[in-house]
């Protein structure tokens, strides 16, 4: 499996947005699941690098690192990636650093899930009217183009869920998340509880309902085909570096990058951003799988209101 590569950008904060796409779609992703899993990365990696670049939100090249999770609690299917996203770009000019114009906003959560949205159900139409879909399966209906596009239209009509966070404090921060959660596929030993000769119990938090905690058990083999829907298939790169992050002008646009921040002071509220994190040790856990994640900062709701960095739909 690939090493994460620290993304430093000193001086700055990240931030976490986490895309899923709906669970209509998980028997095309089990069909066809390099295709499937690529789409999201683009989709999701583009949807952000648009919205920045436009001078109504952030008007800059950011930077995204996206780790592909399949996996819910339960082990069953809930494809979803999690984007670390510098707090901020190089400006068009590649001349100055932009940071975001609030402190613990990046971009709109609504307009990134209406445009994720798009590009996702837009790639997926694509594939199928390119005949590259595989429909096979549970997925077998969906070869037949009516049922293919009612899909299409039904998944136009709801609201794609996208969440955000400022959940890093800096790159030291970014590098543990790196390092401890993402080689892990599906559940980690610790939530294993016991192992009977013919069935598995693990521990599982219930996001759905509040995030109540349980144990779940299963026969042997259901366990084993939950476990084996996070497969992926051979030589798949699960972390991917897009925009000034991308492997081909990683090196030169970081440096850029910590040339113009050195020469862009940190706002006071930012400053303020980097000592409530590198103080706090509190976890918030990924809506979907479950996966710790470090808090950097908890708001009243007045706080909240004018930043809407939460979609509450
Ligand atoms: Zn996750």
């Amino acid at each position: 499996m690939q090493k994460p590569t620290l993304p430093q950008v000193p001086g700055t904060s990240y931030f976490h947005v986490v895309f899923t796409v709906p669970h209509e779609l998980n028997v095309l992703a089990l069909e066809n699941p390099r295709l499937f899993y690529d789409l999201l990365f683009t989709a999701s990696a583009q949807t952000l690098l648009e919205i920045a670049s436009d001078p109504k939100h952030l008007g800059a090249e950011i930077g995204v690192i996206g780790i592909l999770h399949t996996w819910g609690q339960n082990l069953l299917l809930h494809p979803h990636i999690h984007c670390v996203v510098p707090a901020g770009g190089l400006s068009p000019d590649h001349r100055r650093w932009i940071r975001p114009r609030y402190p613990f906003f990046l971009l709109p959560v609504r307009v990134l899930s209406r445009v994720f949205r798009g590009k996702f159900l837009a790639g997926l139409k694509r594939l199928h009217h390119g005949k590259k879909l595989q429909c096979a399966g549970p997925a077998a209906a969906l070869a037949d183009s009516r049922q293919f596009t009612q899909l299409i239209r039904r998944l136009q009509r709801h609201d794609w869920v996208v969440y955000a966070k400022p959940a890093f404090g800096g790159p030291m921060q970014v590098l543990r998340y790196l390092g401890r959660y993402t080689h892990r596929v599906a559940i980690s030993n610790h939530r294993l509880l016991a192992l009977e000769p013919e069935r598995v119990t693990f521990r599982w938090k219930d996001y759905a309902h509040g995030g109540k905690q349980g144990q779940m058990t299963l026969v042997a083999t259901e366990f084993l085909r939950r476990f084996f829907l996070h497969v992926l298939p051979k030589g798949f790169v699960r972390i991917r570096h897009f925009g000034f992050l991308a492997n081909r002008f990683r090196v030169s646009r970081l440096a850029l990058g910590r040339q113009l921040l050195a020469s862009s002071p940190s706002t006071e509220q930012e400053v303020r951003t980097h000592s409530v994190s590198s103080e706090s040790s509190s976890l918030w856990h990924c809506p979907r799988c479950g996966t710790s994640m470090i808090v950097i900062q908890r708001f009243t709701a007045a706080e909240l209101s004018p930043c809407m960095y939460f979609d509450s739909s």
